[in-house]
């Protein structure tokens, strides 16, 4: 087992938890004694400095950071520190709206290195890794945030952005790079490439892939796994809460293993806020627990998910989250069937003769009845001048997703390389809705 810092990951629950609480305490009086953001939030509440936090579960006293806030707070508002002490700042890739702005102390930066350089480790990286970066490089956290993880860890680092395919290729091939960092959607779109370049597989010397930054299912992990040769772990963060690094897959993938000892998870559901108990599935809330720069308190991240707390095998005594169903604002609500667009994906990719690239279209019907069109590619475009065939694929995946997911949806084959492809994170849905 690869590990970056032993004695934290595998601390004993109980000191952890202990030094949860500590760092709550403090971060808690922390916000409360420099933002006007939190001073004024927790006052209404009625938590003032904090002193009442008397455990764990006293958190619930504490009222929800909503993104909105970010938002509206833009960019500085919830800033804990003079200018001076910032030395960096970032901003999300704005995917569901204007784009939110995280910034950093110097700790800040050391701290999310150290959170990065153990999801690195723990999917298998060492030094002896040369690993290319092909995250688009800029205001997304996750370049540099990867970038600086990766250098603390000892790693070689090709700093190579996105775009230019055959560069990508190249550089793969003439440095002998060993890890890829990418979204998973790129790192698909990169191993297309690989298949139909002029070099063969073992032209290059890829083993590993840290990939993140968007829900990637289980059964797209292992087609990119297939096509590149190599072992994929996923790491999972955010902007708002400084960037990647919150969570990462071990060699067991069995649920990403959260940094608990800088950021405090709790599920709740989504509806009404209450907490759910370790195994419930409902929205993470996160409260960082070390930020100085731009510290947050129960953030409504949006994204549906589980905890456990079960013991892993590989040591790690850290909680473990389940890959993300995706974000409340991708649920689709078809004809009164709630629906992710990556649990589509899972069925799609179990499907002969159809590709891994598919988009959904929404659109609306009168006045309330949303209907759904699946687009996916065909692999081979001779289907489309069989009549017969076409039908019967059509329909073979009609009845899939009727019976796995209890939706009716119209689907469309079209020929190989005619939807989009990603550098970034994938656009599968494609919303109609209010559009006439
Ligand atoms: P934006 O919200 O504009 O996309 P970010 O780049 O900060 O900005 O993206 C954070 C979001 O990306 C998370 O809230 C989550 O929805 C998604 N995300 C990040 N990493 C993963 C991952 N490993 N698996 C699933 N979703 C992820
Ligand atoms: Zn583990």
């Amino acid at each position: 087992m690869n590990f970056f810092q032993k004695d934290i990951e595998t601390m004993p629950r109980k000191d952890l938890e202990a030094l949860q609480l500590e760092r709550l305490k403090n971060i808690v009086a922390y916000c409360y004694n420099n933002t006007k953001f939190y001073h004024d939030k927790l006052d209404k509440a009625g938590v003032g400095d904090g002193s009442r936090i008397k455990q764990l579960s006293d958190i619930e006293y504490i009222p929800f950071t909503e993104k909105s806030e970010f938002r509206d707070n833009y960019p500085f508002g919830m800033v804990a520190v003079p200018h001076k002490d910032i030395v960096r700042v970032h901003a999300s890739s704005g995917t569901t709206g204007k784009p939110t702005v995280g910034v950093y102390t110097k700790q800040d930066i050391d701290i999310w290195s150290d959170c990065v350089a153990r999801v690195c480790a723990a999917g298998g990286v060492t030094e002896e890794d040369i690993i290319q970066i092909s995250f688009g490089y800029g205001l997304f956290t996750g370049a540099l945030g990867l970038h600086y993880g990766l250098e603390k860890l000892g790693a070689m680092v090709i700093p190579m952005s996105s775009g230019n395919t055959e560069k990508q290729l190249m550089m793969m091939r003439d440095l002998g790079v060993t890890g890829l960092v990418a979204t998973p959607s790129y790192a698909l779109y990169l191993s297309e490439a690989v298949k139909e370049g002029e070099y063969p597989l073992d032209a290059y010397k890829l083993k590993l892939g840290i990939l993140g930054s968007e829900p990637c299912t289980p059964e797209m992990r292992e087609t990119i796994e297939k096509n590149l040769g190599i072992y994929v772990s996923d790491n999972y963060g955010m902007t708002e809460l400084g960037g990647p690094g919150v969570s990462g897959d071990c060699f067991e993938r069995d649920g990403m293993h959260f940094a608990e000892d800088h950021f405090l998870p709790e599920i709740v559901n989504p509806d009404t806020g209450k907490r759910l108990e370790s195994g419930e599935t409902g929205e993470l809330i996160v409260t960082t627990l070390t930020k100085q720069g731009m510290p947050v308190l129960r953030y409504r991240t949006r994204d549906i998910t589980t905890l456990d707390y079960e013991p892993c095998k590989c040591g790690r005594t850290h909680v473990r989250m389940s890959k993300t169903k995706g974000r409340t604002d991708d649920m689709l609500i078809i004809k009164g069937v709630n629906v992710f667009p990556t649990q589509i994906e899972s069925v799609l990719i179990n499907i002969d003769k159809i590709g891994p690239h598919y988009q959904l279209v929404v659109r609306r019907e009168g006045n309330f009845k949303d209907t759904l069109e699946i687009k996916v590619e065909l692999l081979d475009a001779s289907v489309l001048e069989n009549y017969g065939e076409l039908e019967k694929l059509i329909r073979l995946i009609q009845e899939r997703i009727k019976s796995v997911l209890g939706l009716q949806a119209k689907i469309t084959l079209v020929p190989p390389k005619t939807l989009e492809r990603f550098q970034g994170k994938a656009k599968r849905i494609l919303d109609l809705r209010n559009e006439k």
